[in-house]
């Protein structure tokens, strides 16, 4: 599934290929890809003629910006993927959502096992995404009353990457919460966009073991999360996201990053800091992949 990098990576190319495009006309294969508005018909009348500005990410969403205000949103899920289609290209099977281009192109909206999802949402209420504060903000549409698209995203932690996102904004944060850390990373209320493979990542590079309890770390147990956190995602989107199954980029090309991951999928295989195996074992249903020797329990008691 498509985590922060992934999805940043998406919209950066995204950016350079339809930015300033104008979408002439959109083909739905598959009614329950839209999300909002509905029915489907209706997402096809709002979305013509739109001219997309520019293309950005919240959490593990893309964001296509219009000239008019409004936000297209995408949300990739297990096998979503958005191609840019030269025109001449061979239709694609597993396209869900095609949109016509005015400049002859096509945005292909790929999806094997339909679980993405696109909505089309007035403007108004992105501004001070890093600060987003989770569930706690989280308001309820009055009927009939059409959700901003900020409001979409009301349910959202902040974002980590943004610079308000400080070491001491993650200790506040966790000192309230005695959730497992793997468990807490994996939680879209409290932070945004990190998933099964850079959770893992994240807590192998700060040496934490994933059992531990949020409320047990002291100050530099968290400065090393909070710095292992950002470095997972940016050397993930320097690399272009880790491809596994279905996630391709825009070109069609597989990040390079899955080569590059120490301890995700690595079962067995040694530590690249110790040299000892990667052990895997299951945390709320996840696939958990970490090292017993570099991420142990405080005072050096064993880990499980
Ligand atoms: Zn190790």
């Amino acid at each position: 599934m498509p985590e922060l990098p992934e999805v940043e990576t998406v919209a950066r190319d995204l950016q350079r290929w339809v930015a300033g495009a104008t979408i002439s006309d959109a083909v739905v294969h598959w009614e329950r890809t839209i999300r909002h508005p509905q029915p489907a018909e209706r997402f096809v009348v709002e979305i013509a003629g739109a001219t997309i500005r520019r293309v950005t990410r919240r959490a593990k969403t893309v964001l296509l910006h219009l000239e008019d205000g409004r936000v297209m949103t995408v949300a990739l899920r297990m096998t979503g993927a958005l191609i840019v289609a030269e025109p001449g290209t061979p239709d694609d099977p597993y396209a869900r959502v095609v949109f016509r281009l005015a400049n002859g192109r096509e945005l292909r909206y790929r999806d094997v096992r339909k679980f993405g999802r696109i909505g089309l949402w007035p403007g108004g209420g992105l501004r001070g995404i890093g600060a987003g504060r989770g569930a706690r903000s989280k308001r309820v549409a009055e009927g009939g009353r059409r959700y901003r698209i900020g409001e979409v995203f009301s349910g959202h932690g902040p974002e980590p990457l943004q610079r308000g996102f400080t070491a001491e904004r993650l200790a506040e944060r966790l000192s309230t919460r005695s959730a497992k850390l793997k468990t807490l990373l994996l939680d879209q209320s409290f932070i945004a966009g990190v998933g099964n493979i850079y959770a893992d990542e994240a807590l192998w590079r700060a040496r934490l073991h994933p059992l531990r309890p949020a409320d047990s770390l002291d100050q530099r147990d968290v400065r090393r999360l909070h710095r292992a956190v950002r470095q997972a995602l940016r050397e993930g989107i320097a690399n272009r996201g880790a491809s596994f199954s279905d996630y391709v980029g825009v070109d069609g090309e597989p990040g390079a990053n899955a080569e590059r991951l120490a301890v995700y999928r690595r079962t067995e295989q040694p530590c690249h800091r110790c040299g000892r195996p990667i052990r895997r074992m299951v945390v709320g249903q996840r696939s958990t992949h970490f090292c017993p020797h570099c991420q142990r329990w405080p005072l050096g008691s064993e880990s499980t």
